[in-house]
C-alpha cells in the first residue's frame, strides 16, 4: 500500500482568510481525505508531525524576524510550496509600511514599542525562497484552490493562468 502524501498549511502575517477558504472547503477536503494527509494546519487540528512535507500551503507575508526564519525552514522541508493570498504573494495590505516609518507607526500604537518585533517591511514569500505556485486573489477562490491541490496531488501543473482573482 502507498502512503498518501503530506499536506502542511502554514501561517505567516496574515487576516486567516485563506485558511478559512480551505476549511470551507469541508466536503471537498474529505473526497481528498484518502489521496492526502494533512499533518500540519493549526488552525484546524492541534496535530503537527514533522517533515518533510509533499505540499506547503503558505498564507500571509514576512513581517517578523522570526518569520524570516521560519519560511526558510519550510521551504527546506517542502517538496512543493504554494503561495496562498495576497498577503503571501504581493505582502497584503500591511505592505502600506514599506511607504512608512515603522518605528513612528510603533511608537504612535504601542504603549510600549521596544517589545515589538518587527521587520519595516511586509514582503511577499518569493521574495525570500523559490515558491512553486501563487494562488492569488484576497481572499482565493475555493475552486481554484481545489484545483491547485488536485493538480499538484496527481504530480502536473495547476491549469490555472497567473492573472486570476477571487470572482467568488
Ligand atoms: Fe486575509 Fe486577504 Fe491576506 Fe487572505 S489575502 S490572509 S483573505 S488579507
Amino acid at each position: 500500500m502507498t502512503t498518501p502524501p503530506t499536506l502542511a498549511v502554514w501561517k505567516f502575517t496574515s487576516c486567516d482568510g485563506c485558511q478559512l477558504t480551505l476549511l470551507d472547503c469541508e466536503d471537498e477536503l474529505l473526497a481528498l481525505a484518502g489521496r492526502v494527509r494533512i499533518v500540519h494546519f493549526t488552525e484546524a487540528s492541534s496535530t503537527v508531525e514533522p517533515g518533510p512535507y509533499d505540499v506547503s500551503l503558505v498564507e500571509g507575508s514576512v513581517t517578523t524576524p522570526d518569520e524570516l526564519r521560519r519560511v526558510a525552514e519550510i521551504r527546506e522541508q517542502s517538496r512543493i510550496l504554494v503561495t496562498i493570498g495576497a498577503c503571501a504573494t504581493h505582502g497584503g495590505i500591511q505592505a502600506l509600511r514599506n511607504f512608512a516609518d515603522i518605528e513612528e507607526f510603533t511608537s504612535i500604537v504601542y504603549a510600549s514599542p521596544e517589545y515589538i518585533e518587527t521587520l519595516s517591511t511586509s514582503t511577499p514569500i518569493s521574495d525570500h525562497v523559490p515558491v512553486d505556485f501563487e494562488l492569488r486573489g484576497c481572499p482565493i477562490d475555493r475552486r481554484q484552490l481545489l484545483d491547485t491541490l488536485c493538480a499538484f496531488l496527481a504530480g502536473r501543473a495547476p491549469d490555472i493562468p497567473n492573472t486570476s482573482v477571487c470572482t467568488e
